[in-house]
């Protein structure tokens, strides 16, 4: 059942709220629709901690929604909602509004959708929502806020804030939740992981994150964690591969690691999630590791390619070893590890190309760095991807792989002026 809870209950500082977020939720009101700060965002307000974006849930259709905005999108195919932009360029805000939506099965049609695998007993589970080929025929229906609550996955990510009355709406014990340090999963947890195997992934997320302040989970909730697990065979690589990429990029990568470990489920989630657990101990990954932790919790921007980058650094540069020993050259013998180690543990993903493009050239810089004659330090510097590569001979000689002196030369040849750097180039002759 539906309580509101005031201010002094819950306790939640208003300065917190983003300006784009209150403006977005404060016009959807005086249009007469309701409007509400929703899901991991209050969950973070609720214990503290600055959240990193906004969501809206309103009862106005995403045309409504649209018609109100000078700059809004309305995105997704299946699951329209709606992008209200704030601000320009690089310093671009995205406000996400979601219209209220009926609870029956709407994770499942989200995988459904993808007209990816889907397993017999997903599609028994949802003959209302799609046809015998696993189409969607009903898609984006619309419900009462209670539905769209009870469709959440936990309780803390299920309330409602708006910002104008300072109310918290709460249906399913989220702030009881909150306040007690509980990760608990709205309903049934078996039923809803099976729902949506991903969950199971985003229960590690959460757990992770929030591990640091106290949190912990509800029995029932971790219970059905390893033996669920399995469904995630059945889940697009697309949207696994997404999830890997949460969990190892939103801060808490070390944490979710270790949550991964301790809750037995290091092996069996995504292929190159096995490869990042098995690997996070030795020392290039865990530097890697706790730097993107660092740079995220700085608002720097972290990307995949990097990371990736890393993990798959000691398969490259074994193979790598291995072909200039047997007297390959230098270049084709690195090309011809990277493609080995890029088939053998890059799986089907989205953004495989391009990623896989990113990452080739971050390693193709190295052995270049070792070339510090003529215009070659130059046109490195020119490079699109210099910082990444840089960050990474960096971490090469932060585990002794390369003389420090090498990453110290960089360091300074890449902040220099031109008649210094003229002089370090003269300085290697
Ligand atoms: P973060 O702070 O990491 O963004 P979040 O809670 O905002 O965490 P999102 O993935 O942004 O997570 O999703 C927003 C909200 O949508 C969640 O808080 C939850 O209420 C709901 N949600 C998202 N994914 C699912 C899912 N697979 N099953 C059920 N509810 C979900
Ligand atoms: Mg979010």
């Amino acid at each position: 059942e539906r309580r509101d809870v005031a201010v002094k209950e819950h306790g939640i500082n208003p300065k917190l709220v983003d300006e784009r977020a209150m403006d977005v939720v404060l016009t959807l009101k005086h249009a007469g629709f309701e409007a509400f700060i929703v899901g991991g965002a209050v969950r973070d307000l609720l214990v503290g901690l600055k959240p990193k974006d906004f969501d809206v849930a309103t009862n106005a259709t995403p045309e409504q929604v649209k018609s109100l905005f000078r700059r809004a999108f309305i995105i997704g195919r299946r699951f329209r909602i709606v992008h209200v932009i704030y601000g320009r360029g690089r310093e671009h805000e995205v406000i996400e509004v979601s219209t209220f939506r009926a609870y029956l099965d709407n994770s499942l049609a989200e995988q459904v959708g993808g007209n990816e695998r889907t397993s017999k007993s997903q599609l028994a589970g949802m003959k209302h929502a799609v046809d015998a080929s696993g189409r969607v025929l009903r898609d984006n229906v619309w419900g009462p806020m209670q539905e769209d609550a009870a469709r959440r996955d936990f309780t803390i990510n299920a309330m409602y804030y708006d910002p104008q009355t300072q109310v918290v709406v709460d249906y399913h014990h989220g702030l009881r939740d909150s306040q007690k340090k509980i990760i608990r999963m709205i309903g049934n947890p078996a039923v809803r992981y099976r729902e949506d195997p991903v969950r199971i992934i985003r229960a590690v997320r959460f757990s992770a994150k929030l591990a640091a302040l106290g949190f912990t989970f509800e029995d029932k909730t971790v219970a059905p964690l390893v033996e669920m697990k399995t469904l995630l065979a059945d889940v697009p690589q697309s949207r696994l591969f997404d999830e890997m990429l949460k969990l190892l990029q939103t801060g808490h990568a070390v944490a979710s690691i270790a949550q991964l470990k301790f809750l037995g489920l290091s092996t069996g989630i995504y292929p190159l999630l096995d490869v990042v657990v098995d690997a996070a101990d030795e020392q290039f990954l865990k530097l890697a590791l706790q730097d993107t932790d660092r740079r995220v919790g700085e608002g720097k921007p972290v990307a995949p390619s990097f990371l990736l980058s890393c993990v798959l650094w000691t398969d490259v540069r074994e193979g790598w070893a291995r072909r200039k020993k047997r007297g390959e050259h230098t270049m084709p013998a690195l090309q011809d590890a990277i493609d080995e180690a890029f088939n053998a543990k890059i799986g089907d993903v989205s953004g495989r190309g391009k990623l896989g493009t990113d990452m080739r050239e971050i390693w193709s810089m190295q052995p270049r760095f070792e070339k510090r004659t003529g215009s070659t330090p130059y046109s490195m510097l020119e490079q699109p991807r210099f910082r990444a590569g840089f960050d990474f001979l960096r971490l090469r000689a932060q585990t002794g792989e390369i003389e420090m002196e090498l990453a110290e030369w960089w360091e300074k040849f890449s902040t220099a002026y031109d008649d210094e750097r003229h002089e370090m180039i003269e300085a290697m002759r």
